[in-house]
């Protein structure tokens, strides 16, 4: 067995890639196959990926519009109550920013809103094996003459006035973590998460070095009573996991597994909720591992992205 150290990486190097790119790197963490990253793989594995309903992936990545039009159109598009799309009021128009998934679910719930169409034809053009051709493409829908759409790039964003900018720009964080901490993330409603799977991963695989890896307990010293104890049931642990999966799939040895495994997850939200899990998760009241990873990466935030 191995023990480590719990971490994070902010995923900022992905911000610049293509949302296929993005989308496989933070998809493949679920599989832990990484290694299958390769020149052409990106856009196979987020159609595959898409096939299969693992929607999660898809909201890994998020597009900004700035959009230029008259208040009906406004008023049309807040009529289909867009939950998951991130809406301001701007002179003149709206800036929205949504992920790949929450626009291909509105498109498909309402194909016939003038600004989600355009929205949509523009989404075609780079991503066209998310938002394949449909018969709406050859007409300009009705109410979408004198619209003017403009993609943002991520320069512009990060340049929007604070209160825009901490709505509309969202970050990727991996964290290595035990699966305690990461039962608590998850109950962060507004983010989007992709999680290392037990169920398909098999940590007597060579990949995973043969072996089960654990997450050093916070709470107990190195080489106290306690953490000798502590060692002695992950031992314990691993042992019994391994042979039940002489004759048990991974899901089913799975259940031996405890808390302190160590687990990937990448939690992607806007910098407003990051702010608010560092409100709710560095604080003397929150679990001790929680604070052990939150309280390093936030002062990281603080310090990249004005989010004091
Ligand atoms: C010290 C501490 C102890 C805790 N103890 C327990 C416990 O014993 N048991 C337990 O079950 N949980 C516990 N929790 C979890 C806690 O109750 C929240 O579920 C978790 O912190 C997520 O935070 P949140 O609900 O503020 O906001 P998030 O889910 O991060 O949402 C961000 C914001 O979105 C809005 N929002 C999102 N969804 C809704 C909604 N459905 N309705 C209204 N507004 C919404 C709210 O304005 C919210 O502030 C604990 C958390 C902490 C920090």
């Amino acid at each position: 067995m191995r023990i480590i150290e719990p971490s994070f990486q902010i995923l900022d190097e992905l911000d610049r890639a293509s949302a296929a790119v993005r989308l496989e790197a933070c998809g493949r963490v679920c599989y832990k196959s990484e290694d299958k990253i390769g020149d052409d793989s990106a856009i196979p594995f987020v159609t595959r990926i898409a096939a299969h309903g693992h929607n999660s992936v898809l909201e890994m990545a998020v597009v900004s519009y700035r959009l230029r039009c008259r208040e009906e159109a406004v008023a049309a598009l807040l009529a289909c109550q867009p939950r998951f799309l991130v809406i301001d009021r701007e002179e003149g128009g709206l800036l929205v920013t949504a992920s790949m998934r929450a626009y291909r679910e509105i498109f498909a719930a309402h194909g016939d809103n003038a600004l989600l169409a355009l929205l949509r034809r523009d989404l075609r053009v780079t991503c066209p094996y998310l938002f394949p051709a449909g018969e709406e493409d050859g007409s300009v829908p009705s109410g979408a003459d004198g619209v003017d759409l403009r993609r943002l790039s991520l320069t512009e964003v990060d340049e929007l006035p604070d209160e825009l900018r901490l709505r509309h720009r969202f970050v990727a964080v991996r964290f290595i973590v035990n699966r305690a901490v990461t039962h608590e993330l998850v109950r962060h409603r507004p983010c989007s998460f992709l999680q290392e799977s037990q169920r398909y991963c098999r940590y007597s695989e060579d990949k995973f070095g043969s072996e089960v890896t654990f997450i050093k307990p916070v709470f107990f010293a190195e080489g106290s009573a306690e953490y000798r104890l502590w060692q002695g049931a992950m031992e314990e642990t691993e042992r019994v996991y391994f042979r039940l999966l002489e004759t048990s799939t991974p899901q089913a040895a799975r259940t031996v597994l405890p808390n302190s495994c160590k687990t990937e997850i990448i939690v992607f939200c806007n910098l407003v909720e990051w702010r608010h899990i560092f409100a709710l998760r560095t604080t003397p009241a929150a679990e001790p591992s929680m604070r052990e990873i939150m309280i390093p990466l936030q002062k990281e935030m603080e310090r990249r992205y004005r989010i004091r």
